[in-house]
């Protein structure tokens, strides 16, 4: 029996178990994938306070390696559901059960496909989620980075040290990212903007050859002759193991105020799993920070 079970070894998760650890309540951390969470396909973190540059690996490992030195025990194993029996939780693997006071949820989200024929079938083969987990792939040759967020500005920003040339294309004719970034960007001779447009055919031999582009104004349809593409179309949450007991908004985003509490006692969220208007790094920490504070105050009223 744990004091606490937090799902997730992103910044929130693994915020939520150094404090934790820190009130004195034993700690598991339940992790499908790698510990760090989306932010550790970030090449340069430039907006988290006290740190100008980090990568978003080495920030990772930083708290990993902080959480795990205070004695929160991490296990690699995808959660499947939660059960609620009152002042007793049970969070459920594909490989065992495991039992705790308390539970945070701190699963994120996950890559948005653009769900087109054969997109599947083209990762690792010319289609890629994470340009600094594989931008090196495409020294200069040519890629596109479909997006107008802050993902995708970064990736083509990345991107264009290493390809030939970078296009990025965006179904708006202005980015929702960052203006410095945006502006960083049009000063680079080899990245071109397609706007208005959307990506609707991938072509591909044994690999992606090229795509379709076509203009959401005009209709027209054009190809572009690329080695790589790169999808940053933004997130989708990871609510599949507790759906059927947490309350969500529309979008998939779990419930709750800023204090982290959900609909069930004893179940918090924290991070981008939480509906929330700004889902940064630095605010996936705080909801580690309330979340953790908010389970200890829990087990102790129990
Ligand atoms: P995002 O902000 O949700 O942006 C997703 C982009 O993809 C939007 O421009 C959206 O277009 C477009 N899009 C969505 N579905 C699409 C589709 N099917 N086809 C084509 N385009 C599609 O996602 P994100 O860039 O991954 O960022 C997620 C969050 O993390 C944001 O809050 C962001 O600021 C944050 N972030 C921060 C940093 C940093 O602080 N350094 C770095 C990366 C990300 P519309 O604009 O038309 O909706």
């Amino acid at each position: 029996m744990y004091d606490i079970i937090i799902i997730g070894a992103g910044p929130a998760g693994l915020t939520a178990a150094i404090y934790a650890r820190r009130a004195g309540k034993s700690v598991l951390v339940l992790e499908a994938l790698s510990y760090g969470g989306q932010i550790i396909n970030t090449p340069d973190i430039e907006n988290y306070p006290a740190a100008a540059h980090i990568s978003g690996f080495e920030f990772a490992t930083r708290i990993y390696e902080q959480a795990t030195a205070l004695g929160a025990e991490i296990v690699f194993e995808k959660t499947e559901a939660i059960r609620d029996d009152g002042s007793e939780k049970t969070v459920v693997t594909a490989e065992k059960e495991y039992k705790c006071k308390a539970v945070i949820i701190a699963t994120g989200s996950a890559n948005r496909k653009l769900g087109l024929e054969n997109e599947g079938s083209l990762v690792g083969r010319g289609i890629s989620y994470c340009a600094t987990c594989d931008g090196a792939f495409y020294k200069k040759k040519t890629v596109a980075v479909v997006g107008g967020g802050n993902t995708a500005l970064e990736d083509a920003l990345y991107l264009a040290d290493i390809a030939e040339t970078v296009y990025i294309i965006h179904r708006r004719d202005s980015f929702r990212g960052d203006e410095a970034t945006v502006s960083a960007l049009k000063e680079r001779d080899n990245v071109k903007f397609i706007y208005n447009s959307t990506v609707t055919k991938l072509n591909a031999d044994k690999r992606l050859t090229g795509i379709e582009v076509t203009d959401k104004n005009t209709g027209e349809v054009s190809s572009v002759m690329l080695d790589g593409l790169f999808v940053a179309v933004g997130r989708t949450p990871e609510n599949q193991s507790f759906s059927d007991i947490i309350t969500l908004d529309e979008g998939g985003y779990i419930k709750s105020g800023e204090d982290c509490v959900t609909n069930v006692p004893g179940i918090f969220a924290a991070g981008d799993i939480r509906a929330k208007n700004i889902r940064q790094l630095v605010t996936a920490a705080a909801d580690g920070a309330v979340a953790a504070t908010g389970a200890v105050k829990y087990i102790d009223t129990l």
